[in-house]
Parts: structure tokens; C-alpha cells; sequence
């Protein structure tokens, strides 16, 4: 068995290289989205909640580079958002109930729908930021703020 150079990884038969590898958008934020490793799709890309690992533990793919910073939050308020919202006014246009069954529904149905995306959508943003060679992504990086 011949060793590979300093920054390559072997899984299930494939050698990766950082330098030069195809990227499928499409691909990435869907492993993402089931919150694996964009790269290779097999390894964790969080350790625990929200917190992704530091890298693949398959490929060895780097995690450190993402910046999701806050764009998953608001992508939640935006899904939940035109979920909530329109079954809130539905429901009180069809039966007017009491309000305070109205928010003993929706507050609870909203945290549980946010606490439930949350992970999943930071996980394509990562894997869109990879597939994209955003920020430490791309093998060409430079970090100016050193
Ligand atoms: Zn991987």
C-alpha cells in the first residue's frame, strides 16, 4: 500500500484531492441537509447540536472554514414563517377559536418546527459555502486578517 501525500484522504475506494475537485452544489447542500459531510456524504459534519466538527471523520475534509453565522436562523423565520403564518390564518378564518388556544398551539409548533430545522439547514449552508469555495473552502484562500 503506497502512503498518500500530506493533504489527501482515502473512503471506500476514493482518493480525494483538495486541489482541483468537482464540486456539485446540488450535492453538497443535500448531504448537508441530512447532516453529513458535503464532501463525501458519509462522515458527521456536527458533533453536537449546531456545533459542527472540526473535520470529516471519513474524508478528513476541514469544517473550520464555514461562516453560516446567522443565515440559517433566518432562513428558519423564513420557512417557518410560511408555514405558521398562513395555517394561523386559516385556522382563524375557519373557526375563530379562543386566543389563547391559538398561541398554546402556534408558540410551541414554532419552536419545535425552528429547534427541528435549524440543524438541517446549517448543514446545507456549509455544504453550500464548500461547493462554492467560499471563504476557507477554496484551496487558493488567503486569510488577510492574520
Ligand atoms: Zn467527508
Amino acid at each position: 500500500m503506497t502512503a498518500l501525500p500530506p493533504d489527501t484522504a482515502s473512503t471506500a475506494g476514493k482518493t480525494w484531492t483538495p486541489e482541483g475537485e468537482k464540486r456539485d452544489t446540488w450535492a453538497a447542500m443535500r448531504r448537508g441537509l441530512f447532516c453529513r459531510c458535503p464532501r463525501c456524504g458519509q462522515g458527521k459534519l456536527f458533533r453536537t447540536f449546531l456545533k459542527t466538527a472540526d473535520n470529516c471523520s471519513e474524508c478528513g475534509l476541514d469544517f473550520t472554514p464555514h461562516r453560516a453565522d446567522d443565515l440559517p436562523a433566518y432562513l428558519v423565520i423564513v420557512v417557518v414563517g410560511h408555514i405558521v403564518v398562513p395555517l394561523a390564518l386559516l385556522i382563524e378564518k375557519a373557526f375563530a377559536p379562543p386566543l389563547i388556544l391559538q398561541w398554546a398551539i402556534y408558540l410551541p409548533l414554532t419552536l419545535i418546527m425552528a429547534l427541528w430545522l435549524i440543524q438541517p439547514i446549517k448543514g446545507a449552508v456549509v455544504g453550500l459555502q464548500w461547493a462554492l469555495r467560499m471563504h476557507g473552502f477554496d484551496e487558493n484562500f488567503v486569510d488577510d486578517q492574520v
